[in-house]
């Protein structure tokens, strides 16, 4: 079977957020059509009239922007095979129940719920092994249609299902699979207010819209069995399908809610990196390569094959998704990962952006090898934007040497003295080779700056040797002093990023301080 023009579709019902296993669908189908040169288009399937939203809607596509999914048509965009909402098909739908009833392969049925029910209890009683709807209605003589009529029932369509036929499909993922559709009821397609059900709205639909691969999830298998049948009763060829596993939990268990979060904005707002968030998204199912799992939205279309995706259901790991944010926070350059960082910066001061924006870079790359999340970093910046409270472990370091806090007044002294110049050198314009943190044994210095942790660090061990002390010794007060808690970066670093008045301030306010 040749396709042209491949058209690919996510098909969302707006009852509810993207959640993990539609953004993976949505993304398959994006990626397919991308690497296929074709085109990719959102479908909103608003039927559900009870349940479907606005607000649903907007979150859905704010998540598909936010994870870069993009589409050529569908709502904000339009296109020429519109409208993209359904509840805007109703008379194509009208139009196509008609010509099915027409032809045969559909019928009225007057049946009320409580008859359908006592029917199936029936059949159930019988132990004939279809115990679904009786079909009661397929065979009504045109009187007893009348009767009912003017009785004022409304009639449902219903699909005529043959009754045990053995039908070899194929899907691309699940591959050649036999099915016998004796198990299958002669399902509703459109109800009498004209709203239809899923499986017609979706075949006329898809014929509408000329899509040639259909990538969804394995629960629409049998779906596709009953779509199958429409397109051929329809005349018309059927997508290639796709069922893709589901998403399972670390335990090989159906996802739930305590494992992972149902709305990806939710990870967005979490501070969690739509760039990691995609492509560890994209590996539930399928593989880049054997030995790579970082890669970018263009490598995974140029790789993508719908074929490829894994017959067996694919576990989400939240511990993998944040390992693999921090590998994107490490890929950065300072300035990228500050720019990025930037919205979760509440606790700088704004204007520190422009005006300090290479020492930001350093204290943005001081933290880079320890932090996954974007909302991670401010947090983490607490002791150097103001003077800090002591944590019980600084406390302790303290106090740990008797001597502590004349060492601190010492240096304190010593540095105040010295010919270090007062603080971070004045910030300048090319930002990226101003950056030279997290400091490392024997890295080159700058030129241009004389404030360096290697330089600090040079000058501090001198300062030490001559107060006859263990080095070992005397960095915890000071790290206590410098930032009140035991973690965090080389004490260099830190000593360098605070600047010189502060670092003096500090350690004199901890060594007259009560603690
Ligand atoms: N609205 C359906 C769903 O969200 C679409 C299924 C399909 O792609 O056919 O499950």
């Amino acid at each position: 079977m040749i396709h042209p023009t491949p058209r690919l579709r996510f098909a969302p019902s707006p009852t509810g957020p993207l959640h993990l296993g539609g953004a993976r669908t949505a993304m398959y189908n994006w990626a397919a059509a991308r690497a296929m040169g074709g085109t990719f288009l959102l479908r909103i399937e608003d039927t559900d009239q009870a349940r479907s939203t606005d607000a649903s809607l907007q979150i859905i596509l704010a998540g598909l922007r936010w994870l870069g999914i993009d589409w050529d048509e569908g709502p904000e965009r339009g296109g020429a095979f519109g409208p993209y909402f359904q509840m805007q098909r109703l008379d194509q739908y009208r139009a196509t129940a008609e010509r099915l009833l027409a032809d045969g392969h559909a019928y009225l049925c007057y049946c009320t719920p409580d008859e359908i029910e006592a029917g199936r209890k029936e059949l159930e009683a019988q132990k004939a092994g279809f115990a679904g709807y009786n079909r009661r209605c397929r065979t009504l003589s045109p009187a007893q249609r009348t009767a009912f009529e003017a009785e004022g029932r409304k009639p449902n369509v219903r699909f005529k299902m043959p009754e045990a036929r053995v039908m070899n499909v194929h899907d691309l993922v699940r591959g050649d699979v036999e099915v016998n559709t004796k198990e299958l009821d002669d399902w509703v397609m459109l109800r009498p207010d004209g709203v239809p059900l899923y499986n017609f709205a979706c075949v006329v639909d898809d014929i509408g819209m000329k899509i040639t691969h259909v990538v969804r999830g394995e629960e629409h298998f049998l779906n596709g069995i009953k779509q199958r049948l429409l397109f051929e009763a329809l005349g018309a060829e059927c997508p290639l399908y796709a069922h893709i596993p589901l998403i399972l939990n670390k335990d090989g268990k159906k996802l739930s809610k305590r494992d992972a979060d149902t709305n990806m904005l939710d990870y967005r707002d979490k501070g969690f990196l739509p760039e990691a968030v995609f492509n560890y998204i994209a590996l539930l199912g399928w593989s880049f390569s054997g030995d790579r799992d970082v890669f970018t939205r263009d490598e995974m279309v140029a790789a993508f094959k719908i074929e490829d995706i894994g017959k067996s259901g694919s576990k989400f790991d939240e511990e993998k998704l944040r390992w693999m944010c921090g590998e994107y926070v490490r890929r950065w350059t300072p300035a990228e990962l500050l720019q990025r960082a930037e919205p979760w910066l509440g606790n700088v001061p704004s204007a520190a952006f422009v005006s300090h924006a290479s020492w930001l870079c350093n204290v943005v790359a001081c933290y880079q090898e320890r932090i996954a999340l974007l909302s991670e970093l401010g947090p983490k910046l607490g002791w150097l934007l103001a003077p800090p409270a002591m944590d019980e472990a600084a406390q302790k370091n303290l106090q740990k040497e008797p001597a502590g806090k004349s060492w601190l007044l010492a240096y304190a002294d010593h540095l105040a003295a010295s010919n270090l110049p007062p603080s971070w050198p004045q910030d300048r314009q090319g930002v990226d080779d101003a950056v030279i943190l997290p400091s490392k044994k024997d890295a080159p210095e700058p030129v241009c700056a004389f404030w360096t942790p290697a330089a600090i660090e040079r000058d501090c061990r001198a300062f030490v040797e001559r107060l006859g002390i263990k080095f070992g010794s005397f960095v915890h007060p000071v790290r206590a002093a410098l930032t009140g808690t035991d973690k965090g970066p080389g004490l260099f670093d830190v000593l360098f990023l605070l600047g010189k008045d502060a670092c003096v301030s500090r350690l004199r306010a901890a060594a007259s301080g009560g603690a």
